[in-house]
C-alpha cells in the first residue's frame, strides 16, 4: 500500500504540472493573440418584448487560437484580469465596436446601441474615459450608441468609480449593471450611482417558472426598477415560458438563447439590422 500511496501521489503531482503547463500556455498565446488577430467580437440581440424589435446588442469576446482552439472569456479574462492584459483587451473592444458601428452605418443599416463590457481593474483607471472619446472620435460614432456593462461585482464604493460613471452619464452614455443581484451591495448602488439599466442575472431567470424564490426574486428586482424609473434587461432566456413569465411582470428586455445566441458581425446584420 505504499507503492500505492505514492503512485497516487505522483499521480497528483504530474496533474499539478500539467495544470501549470496549460495556465503558461494559455498566457504566453493570450499575450500574442492581440497582435495575431485572434480576438473576435460576437454580437447578441436584447430584444424588445412588446414589439420584437432589437434595441441594443452586447459585444461578446470571442478568443480562437491555433494551439488552444476556442477558449471562453471567462476562462481568459479573469487571467487577464491578473496579468494586467484586460487593459488592452478592453481597448481592443471599445475601439472594435466602434469600427463595427461605423461600417454598418456606412453600408446604410440603421444602427442600434452595442453594449460593450468593461472589467472592474479597467474601470478604475482614467484611462477608460480617454479611450472612449478616442474610439467615439476616431469612428465619428454618437455617444448615444455606446453602451458600457459593468459588473455589480467589478463597481466598488469609491471615488473612482463614481468619477468614471459621472463622466460616462454626462456624455450620454447608458450604463448596464450587469449580473444584478449577485454581487454584494446592489442596493447601495442603485442609490448611489447613475445607473440607466440592470441586467437580471442569468441565475435567476433560469428556473424562473420551477423554483418560487427565483420567480420571487426577479419579480422584486422588476419591481425596484420599475420604482426607481429604470430599464430592466433578462438575462439568459431561453424559452417562451421565462418570456411569459417576463411579460406577465411588464418587463420589458429580453436577451438570450431564446432569440439568438452570439453572432458573428455579418450574421448579426443580415438578420437584425434593417436598411436606413
Ligand atoms: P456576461 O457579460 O454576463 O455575458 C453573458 C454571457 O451569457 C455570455 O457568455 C453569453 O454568450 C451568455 N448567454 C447569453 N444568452 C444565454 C442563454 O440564453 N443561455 C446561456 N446559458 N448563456 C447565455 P460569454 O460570451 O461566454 O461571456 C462570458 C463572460 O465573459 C461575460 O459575461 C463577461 O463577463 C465576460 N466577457 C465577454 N466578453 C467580454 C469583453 O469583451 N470584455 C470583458 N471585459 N469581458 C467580457
Ligand atoms: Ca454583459
Ligand atoms: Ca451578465
Ligand atoms: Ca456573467
Amino acid at each position: 500500500s505504499k507503492e500505492q500511496g505514492k503512485s497516487h501521489y505522483n499521480f497528483y503531482d504530474n496533474r499539478q504540472d500539467d495544470a501549470k503547463e496549460a495556465q503558461l500556455s494559455l498566457k504566453t498565446n493570450m499575450n500574442r493573440a492581440l497582435e495575431r488577430g485572434e480576438f473576435q467580437l460576437y454580437y447578441q440581440p436584447q430584444v424588445n418584448l412588446l414589439n420584437q424589435k432589437v434595441m441594443g446588442m452586447e459585444a461578446l469576446i470571442r478568443w480562437h487560437n491555433k494551439e488552444l482552439g476556442n477558449v471562453r472569456p471567462d476562462i481568459f479574462i479573469p487571467l487577464a484580469e491578473r496579468t494586467g492584459l484586460i487593459f488592452k483587451i478592453d481597448e481592443w473592444v471599445l475601439f472594435e465596436a466602434c469600427r463595427q458601428l461605423r461600417e454598418w452605418i456606412d453600408a446604410g443599416y440603421q444602427p442600434v446601441p452595442i453594449a460593450v463590457n468593461v472589467s472592474g481593474k479597467q474601470f478604475r483607471s482614467q484611462r477608460i474615459i480617454e479611450t472612449i472619446d478616442d474610439a467615439l472620435h476616431k469612428y465619428r460614432i454618437s455617444s448615444d450608441l455606446l453602451v458600457i456593462e459593468i459588473t455589480e461585482g467589478a463597481l466598488m464604493h469609491d471615488e473612482k468609480s463614481e468619477q468614471v460613471l459621472n463622466e460616462l452619464k454626462r456624455r450620454g452614455i447608458s450604463i448596464h449593471l450587469d449580473d444584478f443581484g449577485t454581487g454584494y451591495s446592489s442596493l447601495s448602488y442603485l442609490k448611489r450611482y447613475p445607473i440607466d439599466t440592470i441586467k437580471i442575472d442569468r441565475s435567476f431567470i433560469q428556473e424562473v417558472n420551477a423554483d418560487e424564490r427565483d420567480a420571487k426574486i426577479t419579480t422584486a428586482i422588476i419591481h425596484l426598477a420599475q420604482t426607481l424609473g429604470l430599464e430592466v434587461i433578462a438575462e439568459g432566456v431561453e424559452d417562451a415560458e421565462q418570456i411569459r413569465f417576463l411579460k406577465q411582470k411588464n418587463a420589458v428586455y429580453a436577451q438570450g438563447y431564446y432569440f439568438e445566441k452570439p453572432l458573428p458581425a455579418p450574421e448579426m446584420e443580415h438578420l437584425y439590422l434593417v436598411d436606413e
